[in-house]
């Protein structure tokens, strides 16, 4: 179990003077729950973008499932299997679940290349995928309701259930406890914990109790460099991260 669906290589990135990234190279291999953290500006968004292609690297590379990804779009590494979610929302807010659940599915299925008949079977395949996607997810009571109408935490599991409609390799996730409080937290927490199985998270998350919950594994991130990377237990008594984060409050 220890092969990486992601990974990175050396990757650098530098606002003007300021180099939010350093030499970043880390592994996000098959089941695991794989938490980023470290302080604000630390650089962890950044290498989310990056990794998502949403920002190009100054240099190294990315890999996904052994491919070389780096100069590729967005879509085209959505297409190969990287889910990205949370970040922004990109939900149909005046659809409903379903409708959300199926224009994701239906993307995936590239209706408008092919025959009429072929076409309403895709459809048909679509709407199965797209309910065993809120069925996974814990939504498929609500299919009927628009997104607008739905919690915080039940937007982002259906994001995720839009990107499950698209056989995710891996998931990518900033921050999917803000905003969501306690109550919403833990549900999300419980949620994430199942989904390692489908497709391995690679999960930048300011809520501790949460990553020490979930994560196989951390990598800390200082000032755009990866300080330490181990177990919750190593990451716990490695005296530079203390120094350098957890000993500020966790
Ligand atoms: P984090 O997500 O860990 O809080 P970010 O990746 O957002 O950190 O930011 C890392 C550093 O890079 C910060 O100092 C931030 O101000 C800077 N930064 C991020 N994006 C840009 C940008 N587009 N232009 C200039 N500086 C940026
Ligand atoms: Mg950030």
């Amino acid at each position: 179990m220890t092969e990486a669906v992601l990974q990175t290589r050396g990757i650098c990135k530098s606002f003007g003077a300021l180099q939010a990234s350093r030499d970043i190279t880390l592994d996000l291999r098959r089941g695991e729950i794989h938490a980023l953290i470290g302080p604000n500006g630390a650089g962890k968004s950044t290498l989310i973008q990056q990794i998502a292609g949403s920002l190009a690297p100054d240099a190294g590379r990315i890999m996904l499932a052994g491919e070389d990804v780096t100069t590729l779009d967005t879509p085209a590494r959505a297409r190969r299997g990287l889910a990205r979610t949370f970040q922004i929302s990109q939900l149909a807010m005046e659809d409903t679940v379903l409708q959300n659940a199926l224009l994701g599915a239906l993307g995936a299925s590239k209706v408008g290349g092919l025959g009429l008949w072929r076409a309403a079977l895709a459809q048909q395949d679509a709407r199965a995928t797209a309910q065993a996607a809120l069925e996974r997810v814990g939504l498929a009571a609500k299919s009927a309701t628009r997104a607008a109408e739905l919690s915080h935490g039940e937007r982002r599991q259906l994001e995720v259930a839009v990107a499950l409609t698209l056989s995710p390799k891996a998931f990518v996730m900033d921050e999917p406890m803000a905003g969501l409080g306690i109550e919403g937290s833990k549900t999300m927490t419980g949620f994430l914990d199942g989904l390692r199985a489908q497709a391995p998270i690679l999960l930048v998350e300011h809520d501790m109790d949460a990553v020490f919950a979930l994560a196989d594994r951390i990598s800390v991130l200082v000032y755009g460099e990866v300080i330490a990377t181990g177990t919750v237990a190593e990451i716990r008594r490695d005296p530079a991260v203390r120094a350098a984060y957890l000993g500020e409050g966790a």
